[in-house]
Protein backbone atom coordinates (compact mmCIF):
# COMPACT_ATOMS: atom_id res chain seq x y z
CA UNK A 1 0.00 0.00 0.00
CA UNK A 2 1.41 3.24 -0.76
CA UNK A 3 2.03 6.03 2.38
CA UNK A 4 -0.55 8.11 2.98
CA UNK A 5 -0.37 12.06 3.33
CA UNK A 6 2.51 13.09 5.27
CA UNK A 7 0.65 16.31 6.64
CA UNK A 8 -2.18 14.56 8.10
CA UNK A 9 0.18 11.91 9.84
CA UNK A 10 1.99 14.71 11.22
CA UNK A 11 -0.66 15.53 13.10
CA UNK A 12 -0.32 15.70 16.79
CA UNK A 13 -3.77 14.13 18.28
CA UNK A 14 -5.17 16.47 21.10
CA UNK A 15 -4.46 16.12 24.71
CA UNK A 16 -7.46 17.26 25.20
CA UNK A 17 -9.37 14.62 22.65
CA UNK A 18 -7.18 12.23 24.96
CA UNK A 19 -8.59 13.24 27.77
CA UNK A 20 -12.45 13.46 26.38
CA UNK A 21 -11.70 9.60 25.41
CA UNK A 22 -10.50 8.77 29.06
CA UNK A 23 -14.04 10.43 29.77
CA UNK A 24 -16.46 8.22 27.99
CA UNK A 25 -14.60 5.08 29.05
CA UNK A 26 -15.65 6.68 32.86
CA UNK A 27 -18.17 5.57 34.57
CA UNK A 28 -19.23 9.06 36.14
CA UNK A 29 -16.94 11.36 35.01
CA UNK A 30 -16.98 14.97 36.34
CA UNK A 31 -16.27 16.73 33.21
CA UNK A 32 -14.10 20.02 33.14
CA UNK A 33 -12.28 19.79 29.61
CA UNK A 34 -15.53 20.62 27.43
CA UNK A 35 -15.57 23.84 24.77
CA UNK A 36 -19.06 23.28 23.98
CA UNK A 37 -22.05 25.30 26.46
CA UNK A 38 -24.14 22.76 28.27
CA UNK A 39 -27.24 25.12 27.05
CA UNK A 40 -29.75 24.25 24.66
CA UNK A 41 -29.43 26.18 21.16
CA UNK A 42 -32.91 29.05 22.21
CA UNK A 43 -36.03 26.84 21.43
CA UNK A 44 -36.59 30.51 18.47
CA UNK A 45 -34.15 29.04 16.60
CA UNK A 46 -34.85 25.29 16.28
CA UNK A 47 -38.50 26.38 15.63
CA UNK A 48 -37.30 28.53 12.71
CA UNK A 49 -34.93 26.04 11.64
CA UNK A 50 -37.63 23.22 11.79
CA UNK A 51 -40.05 25.52 9.52
CA UNK A 52 -36.93 26.31 6.92
CA UNK A 53 -36.74 22.68 6.19
CA UNK A 54 -40.39 21.91 5.89
CA UNK A 55 -40.07 25.28 3.62
CA UNK A 56 -37.43 23.56 1.00
CA UNK A 57 -34.54 24.84 2.70
CA UNK A 58 -33.25 21.37 2.06
CA UNK A 59 -30.98 22.03 -1.03
CA UNK A 60 -27.87 23.60 -2.26
CA UNK A 61 -26.89 26.88 -1.06
CA UNK A 62 -24.85 29.65 -3.10
CA UNK A 63 -21.37 28.62 -2.59
CA UNK A 64 -20.72 31.61 -0.06
CA UNK A 65 -24.27 31.60 1.55
CA UNK A 66 -28.24 32.19 0.84
CA UNK A 67 -27.92 36.12 0.63
CA UNK A 68 -30.24 36.57 3.33
CA UNK A 69 -28.14 35.10 5.90
CA UNK A 70 -25.06 37.14 4.80
CA UNK A 71 -27.26 39.80 5.02
CA UNK A 72 -28.36 39.08 8.88
CA UNK A 73 -23.95 38.52 9.62
CA UNK A 74 -23.33 41.90 7.93
CA UNK A 75 -25.91 43.50 9.82
CA UNK A 76 -24.89 42.38 12.82
CA UNK A 77 -21.13 43.09 12.35
CA UNK A 78 -22.68 46.68 11.55
CA UNK A 79 -24.25 46.86 14.68
CA UNK A 80 -21.96 44.63 17.03
CA UNK A 81 -18.29 45.25 15.69
CA UNK A 82 -19.10 48.64 14.54
CA UNK A 83 -17.33 48.08 11.17
CA UNK A 84 -18.41 48.56 7.64
CA UNK A 85 -19.87 45.27 5.88
CA UNK A 86 -22.41 44.23 3.02
CA UNK A 87 -23.76 41.04 2.46
CA UNK A 88 -21.52 40.51 -0.71
CA UNK A 89 -18.72 41.04 2.17
CA UNK A 90 -19.60 38.29 4.10
CA UNK A 91 -18.71 34.14 3.32
CA UNK A 92 -20.65 31.28 5.44
CA UNK A 93 -18.43 28.15 6.13
CA UNK A 94 -19.13 24.98 8.23
CA UNK A 95 -18.49 26.43 11.94
CA UNK A 96 -15.66 29.01 12.69
CA UNK A 97 -12.63 26.08 12.32
CA UNK A 98 -13.91 25.51 9.00
CA UNK A 99 -13.64 29.34 7.79
CA UNK A 100 -10.04 29.56 9.97
CA UNK A 101 -9.57 26.47 7.69
CA UNK A 102 -10.60 27.81 4.43
CA UNK A 103 -8.53 31.11 5.04
CA UNK A 104 -5.71 29.79 5.97
CA UNK A 105 -6.11 27.27 2.23
CA UNK A 106 -7.12 30.15 0.25
CA UNK A 107 -3.92 32.72 1.66
CA UNK A 108 -1.18 30.28 2.22
CA UNK A 109 0.96 27.64 -0.28
CA UNK A 110 3.29 25.18 1.21
CA UNK A 111 5.98 26.06 2.93
CA UNK A 112 4.51 29.70 3.75
CA UNK A 113 4.50 30.87 7.59
CA UNK A 114 1.53 32.09 9.80
CA UNK A 115 2.16 33.25 13.71
CA UNK A 116 0.02 31.86 15.50
CA UNK A 117 -0.59 32.47 19.84
CA UNK A 118 0.83 30.64 22.31
CA UNK A 119 -1.09 29.27 24.11
CA UNK A 120 -3.51 29.75 21.32
CA UNK A 121 -6.63 26.78 20.37
CA UNK A 122 -4.76 23.58 19.28
CA UNK A 123 -6.43 23.71 15.75
CA UNK A 124 -4.42 26.43 14.41
CA UNK A 125 -1.32 24.62 14.58
CA UNK A 126 -3.19 21.99 12.71
CA UNK A 127 -5.03 23.40 10.28
CA UNK A 128 -1.24 25.16 9.10
CA UNK A 129 0.15 21.64 9.17
CA UNK A 130 -3.07 20.24 6.66
CA UNK A 131 -2.14 23.67 4.93
CA UNK A 132 1.63 22.59 4.79
CA UNK A 133 2.34 25.77 6.08
CA UNK A 134 4.79 26.61 9.09
CA UNK A 135 3.18 27.45 12.01
CA UNK A 136 5.63 30.07 13.91
CA UNK A 137 4.13 30.43 17.98
CA UNK A 138 4.31 33.92 19.40
CA UNK A 139 4.67 34.25 23.11
CA UNK A 140 1.52 35.31 25.27
CA UNK A 141 3.06 34.90 28.57
CA UNK A 142 1.80 34.53 31.99
CA UNK A 143 4.07 37.30 33.57
CA UNK A 144 2.35 39.66 30.59
CA UNK A 145 -1.01 38.62 31.62
CA UNK A 146 -1.59 36.35 28.65
CA UNK A 147 -1.39 39.17 26.12
CA UNK A 148 1.57 40.00 23.27
CA UNK A 149 4.80 41.76 24.06
CA UNK A 150 4.13 44.34 21.05
CA UNK A 151 8.15 45.10 20.63
CA UNK A 152 8.83 41.23 20.85
CA UNK A 153 6.18 40.54 17.77
CA UNK A 154 7.08 43.32 15.86
CA UNK A 155 10.63 41.65 16.50
CA UNK A 156 9.35 38.25 15.07
CA UNK A 157 7.21 39.87 12.29
CA UNK A 158 10.89 41.38 10.93
CA UNK A 159 12.19 37.80 11.43
CA UNK A 160 10.05 35.71 9.53
CA UNK A 161 9.37 37.37 6.17
CA UNK A 162 7.91 33.88 4.77
CA UNK A 163 5.15 34.45 6.88
CA UNK A 164 1.62 35.64 5.61
CA UNK A 165 -0.54 36.31 8.55
CA UNK A 166 -1.24 36.52 11.84
CA UNK A 167 -3.92 34.95 13.61
CA UNK A 168 -5.37 36.92 16.87
CA UNK A 169 -8.08 35.25 19.33
CA UNK A 170 -9.89 37.81 21.76
CA UNK A 171 -11.67 36.51 23.87
CA UNK A 172 -9.26 33.66 24.15
CA UNK A 173 -8.79 30.25 24.43
CA UNK A 174 -7.82 29.06 26.57
CA UNK A 175 -6.81 32.20 28.66
CA UNK A 176 -10.02 33.75 28.60
CA UNK A 177 -8.26 36.89 28.61
CA UNK A 178 -9.98 40.32 26.29
CA UNK A 179 -7.25 41.69 24.58
CA UNK A 180 -7.50 45.69 25.64
CA UNK A 181 -8.10 48.15 22.15
CA UNK A 182 -4.50 49.46 22.66
CA UNK A 183 -3.30 46.18 22.18
CA UNK A 184 -5.56 45.04 18.95
CA UNK A 185 -4.75 48.45 17.40
CA UNK A 186 -0.67 47.93 18.03
CA UNK A 187 -1.23 44.36 16.29
CA UNK A 188 -3.31 46.08 13.36
CA UNK A 189 -0.21 48.67 12.89
CA UNK A 190 2.34 45.34 13.04
CA UNK A 191 0.26 44.01 10.28
CA UNK A 192 0.27 46.98 8.54
CA UNK A 193 4.09 47.37 8.23
CA UNK A 194 5.01 43.67 7.96
CA UNK A 195 2.56 43.33 5.30
CA UNK A 196 0.60 40.64 6.93
CA UNK A 197 -2.90 39.73 6.82
CA UNK A 198 -4.27 39.67 10.05
CA UNK A 199 -6.57 36.76 11.13
CA UNK A 200 -8.95 37.67 13.90
CA UNK A 201 -10.47 34.61 15.62
CA UNK A 202 -13.66 36.39 17.31
CA UNK A 203 -15.23 33.05 18.39
CA UNK A 204 -16.40 34.10 21.78
CA UNK A 205 -16.67 37.66 20.50
CA UNK A 206 -20.37 38.03 22.80
CA UNK A 207 -18.40 35.91 26.06
CA UNK A 208 -16.93 39.12 27.90
CA UNK A 209 -17.60 40.00 31.91
CA UNK A 210 -16.45 43.32 32.40
CA UNK A 211 -14.40 44.72 29.37
CA UNK A 212 -15.98 45.11 25.69
CA UNK A 213 -14.78 43.40 22.67
CA UNK A 214 -13.22 44.77 20.52
CA UNK A 215 -12.91 43.64 16.79
CA UNK A 216 -9.43 44.95 14.99
CA UNK A 217 -11.08 45.65 11.59
CA UNK A 218 -12.69 49.20 13.29
CA UNK A 219 -8.75 49.91 12.88
CA UNK A 220 -8.51 49.27 9.43
CA UNK A 221 -9.97 46.60 7.14
CA UNK A 222 -7.28 46.14 4.50
CA UNK A 223 -5.46 43.50 5.71
CA UNK A 224 -8.01 42.11 8.47
CA UNK A 225 -9.76 39.05 7.71
CA UNK A 226 -12.61 38.46 10.69
CA UNK A 227 -13.75 35.08 11.71
CA UNK A 228 -17.32 34.79 13.73
CA UNK A 229 -19.46 31.53 14.61
CA UNK A 230 -22.95 31.06 16.07
CA UNK A 231 -21.52 28.12 18.32
CA UNK A 232 -20.53 29.69 21.31
CA UNK A 233 -22.66 32.64 21.03
CA UNK A 234 -25.86 30.86 20.57
CA UNK A 235 -25.17 27.24 21.70
CA UNK A 236 -25.63 26.01 18.31
CA UNK A 237 -22.00 24.04 18.14
CA UNK A 238 -23.68 21.14 16.14
CA UNK A 239 -25.67 23.37 13.70
CA UNK A 240 -21.80 23.97 12.14
CA UNK A 241 -22.11 27.41 10.93
CA UNK A 242 -19.37 30.21 11.16
CA UNK A 243 -18.29 33.19 8.71
CA UNK A 244 -16.31 35.48 7.74
CA UNK A 245 -15.72 39.25 6.35
CA UNK A 246 -12.68 40.68 4.73
CA UNK A 247 -11.52 41.92 1.52
CA UNK A 248 -12.55 41.32 -1.60
CA UNK A 249 -9.43 39.25 -3.27
CA UNK A 250 -9.48 36.95 0.10
CA UNK A 251 -13.35 36.58 -0.06
CA UNK A 252 -13.30 35.45 -3.41
CA UNK A 253 -10.82 32.94 -2.70
CA UNK A 254 -12.03 31.30 0.79
CA UNK A 255 -15.68 30.99 -1.95
CA UNK A 256 -13.55 29.38 -4.17
CA UNK A 257 -12.21 26.97 -1.26
CA UNK A 258 -15.77 26.47 0.44
CA UNK A 259 -17.21 25.73 -2.91
CA UNK A 260 -14.65 23.06 -3.51
CA UNK A 261 -15.20 21.52 -0.13
CA UNK A 262 -18.42 21.36 0.89
CA UNK A 263 -20.71 22.99 -1.95
CA UNK A 264 -21.72 25.04 0.84
CA UNK A 265 -22.75 25.35 4.49
CA UNK A 266 -25.78 23.22 4.79
CA UNK A 267 -29.13 25.33 3.92
CA UNK A 268 -31.21 24.68 7.33
CA UNK A 269 -28.78 25.46 9.53
CA UNK A 270 -27.82 28.62 7.82
CA UNK A 271 -31.51 29.86 8.26
CA UNK A 272 -30.97 28.66 12.24
CA UNK A 273 -28.32 31.21 11.84
CA UNK A 274 -29.94 33.81 10.30
CA UNK A 275 -32.70 33.78 13.35
CA UNK A 276 -30.18 33.47 16.05
CA UNK A 277 -28.75 36.53 14.83
CA UNK A 278 -32.13 38.49 13.88
CA UNK A 279 -34.12 37.01 16.70
CA UNK A 280 -34.73 37.90 20.56
CA UNK A 281 -30.75 38.12 22.02
CA UNK A 282 -32.30 37.55 25.72
CA UNK A 283 -30.60 33.98 25.78
CA UNK A 284 -27.59 35.49 25.29
CA UNK A 285 -27.61 37.70 28.20
CA UNK A 286 -29.08 34.90 30.62
CA UNK A 287 -25.60 32.52 28.93
CA UNK A 288 -22.65 35.37 29.87
CA UNK A 289 -24.24 36.08 32.91
CA UNK A 290 -23.97 32.61 33.99
CA UNK A 291 -20.82 31.93 32.60
CA UNK A 292 -20.13 35.15 34.75
CA UNK A 293 -21.17 33.33 37.73
CA UNK A 294 -19.45 30.09 37.15
CA UNK A 295 -16.33 32.13 36.43
CA UNK A 296 -16.72 33.43 39.96
CA UNK A 297 -17.22 30.44 41.84
CA UNK A 298 -14.80 29.02 39.70
CA UNK A 299 -12.48 31.52 41.12
CA UNK A 300 -13.12 31.00 44.90
CA UNK A 301 -13.10 27.11 44.24
CA UNK A 302 -9.56 27.40 43.29
CA UNK A 303 -8.51 29.51 45.81
CA UNK A 304 -10.02 27.65 48.87
CA UNK A 305 -8.34 24.72 47.15
CA UNK A 306 -4.80 26.72 47.23
CA UNK A 307 -4.29 26.91 43.27
CA UNK A 308 -3.87 30.19 41.60
CA UNK A 309 -5.62 30.96 38.84
CA UNK A 310 -5.55 33.74 36.36
CA UNK A 311 -9.11 35.39 36.10
CA UNK A 312 -10.57 35.26 32.88
CA UNK A 313 -12.49 38.70 31.26
CA UNK A 314 -14.44 36.38 28.65
CA UNK A 315 -14.70 33.18 26.57
CA UNK A 316 -15.60 30.02 29.09
CA UNK A 317 -12.75 28.86 30.14
CA UNK A 318 -9.89 29.22 33.28
CA UNK A 319 -6.45 28.67 32.89
CA UNK A 320 -4.88 27.28 36.80
CA UNK A 321 -1.47 25.93 37.92
CA UNK A 322 -1.37 22.88 39.10
CA UNK A 323 2.21 21.07 40.41
CA UNK A 324 2.94 19.23 36.80
CA UNK A 325 5.24 19.64 33.99
CA UNK A 326 3.95 17.21 32.11
CA UNK A 327 0.37 18.19 32.17
CA UNK A 328 -0.90 15.59 30.06
CA UNK A 329 0.31 12.38 31.92
CA UNK A 330 -0.88 14.73 34.83
CA UNK A 331 -4.62 15.00 33.31
CA UNK A 332 -4.90 11.37 32.61
CA UNK A 333 -4.17 10.73 36.20
CA UNK A 334 -5.86 12.71 37.32
CA UNK A 335 -9.22 11.29 35.69
CA UNK A 336 -8.36 7.89 36.85
CA UNK A 337 -7.62 8.65 40.54
CA UNK A 338 -10.71 11.03 40.83
CA UNK A 339 -12.92 11.26 37.58
CA UNK A 340 -11.98 14.89 36.99
CA UNK A 341 -11.38 15.59 33.42
CA UNK A 342 -9.51 18.99 32.47
CA UNK A 343 -7.40 19.92 29.48
CA UNK A 344 -3.39 19.69 29.71
CA UNK A 345 -1.46 23.03 29.49
CA UNK A 346 0.39 21.68 27.01
CA UNK A 347 -2.00 20.99 24.63
CA UNK A 348 -2.00 24.59 23.69
CA UNK A 349 1.16 25.56 23.77
CA UNK A 350 5.06 26.12 25.67
CA UNK A 351 3.51 28.93 27.90
CA UNK A 352 0.75 27.06 29.23
CA UNK A 353 3.19 24.54 30.88
CA UNK A 354 2.15 23.50 34.52
CA UNK A 355 -1.23 24.66 34.33
CA UNK A 356 -4.66 23.21 33.24
CA UNK A 357 -7.53 24.38 31.92
CA UNK A 358 -11.22 24.66 33.30
CA UNK A 359 -14.12 24.71 31.12
CA UNK A 360 -16.98 27.12 32.71
CA UNK A 361 -19.43 25.19 29.79
CA UNK A 362 -20.41 22.91 33.18
CA UNK A 363 -22.88 22.83 35.84
CA UNK A 364 -21.37 24.81 39.01
CA UNK A 365 -22.36 21.67 40.89
CA UNK A 366 -19.21 19.95 38.08
CA UNK A 367 -16.82 23.24 39.13
CA UNK A 368 -17.53 22.89 42.88
CA UNK A 369 -16.74 19.48 43.24
CA UNK A 370 -14.43 19.10 40.44
CA UNK A 371 -11.93 21.79 41.50
CA UNK A 372 -12.45 20.26 44.96
CA UNK A 373 -11.24 17.27 44.03
CA UNK A 374 -8.84 18.62 41.65
CA UNK A 375 -7.21 20.63 44.93
CA UNK A 376 -7.24 17.27 46.97
CA UNK A 377 -5.69 15.52 44.33
CA UNK A 378 -3.16 18.36 43.69
CA UNK A 379 -2.28 18.26 47.80
CA UNK A 380 -1.48 14.55 47.88
CA UNK A 381 0.82 14.77 44.75
CA UNK A 382 2.40 17.53 46.35
CA UNK A 383 2.52 15.65 49.78
CA UNK A 384 3.86 12.13 48.04
N1 LIG B 1 -11.85 29.36 17.44
C1 LIG B 1 -11.65 29.02 18.72
C2 LIG B 1 -10.67 29.78 19.52
C3 LIG B 1 -12.34 27.93 19.28
O1 LIG B 1 -12.13 27.62 20.57
C4 LIG B 1 -13.24 27.21 18.48
C5 LIG B 1 -13.96 26.05 19.02
O2 LIG B 1 -13.72 25.56 20.09
C6 LIG B 1 -13.44 27.64 17.15
C7 LIG B 1 -12.71 28.70 16.67
C8 LIG B 1 -14.35 26.94 16.20
O3 LIG B 1 -15.66 26.78 16.61
P1 LIG B 1 -16.77 26.28 15.59
O4 LIG B 1 -16.07 25.55 14.47
O5 LIG B 1 -17.68 25.41 16.37
O6 LIG B 1 -17.43 27.51 15.07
Amino acid sequence: MKALSRSVGSLQRSGIREVMDLAFAHPAPLRLEVGDPDFPTPPHVVEAASRAASAGYTHYTPSRGLPEVRQAMADKINSFNRFPAGADDVVVAAGGGHALFSLCRAICDRGDQILIPDPGWPNYRNIAALCEVEAVPYALSAGNGFLPDLDRLEELAAQTPGAKALIVNSPSNPTGVVWPASTLAGVVEICSRHDLYLISDECYEAITFEDAHHSPATWGGERTISVFTVSKTYAMTGWRIGYLVGPAPVTEAVGKVVENSISCAPAVSQKAAEAALQGDQTQVGVMVDAYRARRDLALDCLEQAGLRAIRPGGAFYVMARVPATDTRSFARELVAATGVTVAPGDAFGAETEGMVRLSLASHPDTIEEGVRRLGEFCRQREAS
